[in-house]
């Protein structure tokens, strides 16, 4: 697959899992020349096609001719510009993460151990209007002290990583874990693993 092919292959798969509802969310890879391949601004990741994808550059001008970017553009250039691991980036207005961002609780109760390990705590960023210089700001602040994956006040989460396959499991988990949560809620509450369990620290 080339960047686009692969671009519209997580996409799809984003849409289909139920975690990029309608026209929500966007999704941006880096291309060969080093330029960012990004979803183009209303579209449904669901039935994207290569001329869905704009082409911009690190400060968010458009290279491509056609449609025009994501609102988002300039999140996803910033996050670039902040890191160079960073090669892929998706931003999810995924219900059940979602849930957490609308009620401003960081995602770090430590129910599932393998999830411990994976993201510590998934911070909340101040709310912003979506596409404003002020989310970029509000996100980006999290990014640049190593997080990879923020939740955005009153709107969604953005997850940041070296492909676009690691993104894309990255929010699947986190997705697994908001409705395991849930779940736990409704049969009576959650039970937070200790702090020897956690460390795996056998002895009693
Ligand atoms: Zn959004």
């Amino acid at each position: 697959m080339n960047k686009k092919e692969e671009l519209i292959y997580w996409a799809k798969r984003l849409y289909y899992r139920g975690m990029s509802p309608a026209t929500s969310g966007n999704i941006s890879v880096l291309d060969e020349d080093n330029k960012i391949l990004i979803s183009s601004s209303g579209s449904c990741l669901g039935d994207l096609a290569e001329t869905d994808i704009v082409t911009i550059d690190f400060e968010g001008n458009q290279l491509s001719k056609g449609k025009k970017p994501s609102g988002e553009k300039y999140l996803h250039s910033a996050i670039y510009e902040a890191r160079a691991d960073v090669e892929a980036v998706i931003h999810s207005h995924c219900p059940y993460i979602t849930a957490f961002a609308v009620a401003g609780v960081p995602i770090k109760d430590a129910i599932l151990p393998e999830f411990v390990y994976q993201f510590g705590e998934i911070p909340v960023a101040k709310y912003a209007t979506p596409s404003s210089f002020e989310l970029v700001d509000n996100c980006l602040a999290y990014f640049k002290k190593g997080h990879n994956i923020v939740l955005m006040k009153n709107h969604g989460v953005v997850i940041a990583g070296a492909d676009l396959r690691t993104c894309f499991m990255g929010l699947e988990s986190v997705r697994a874990y908001a409705e395991t949560y849930f779940g736990a809620m409704v049969l009576g509450g959650v039970q937070k693993l200790n702090a020897k369990q956690i460390s795996g620290n056998k002895q009693t």
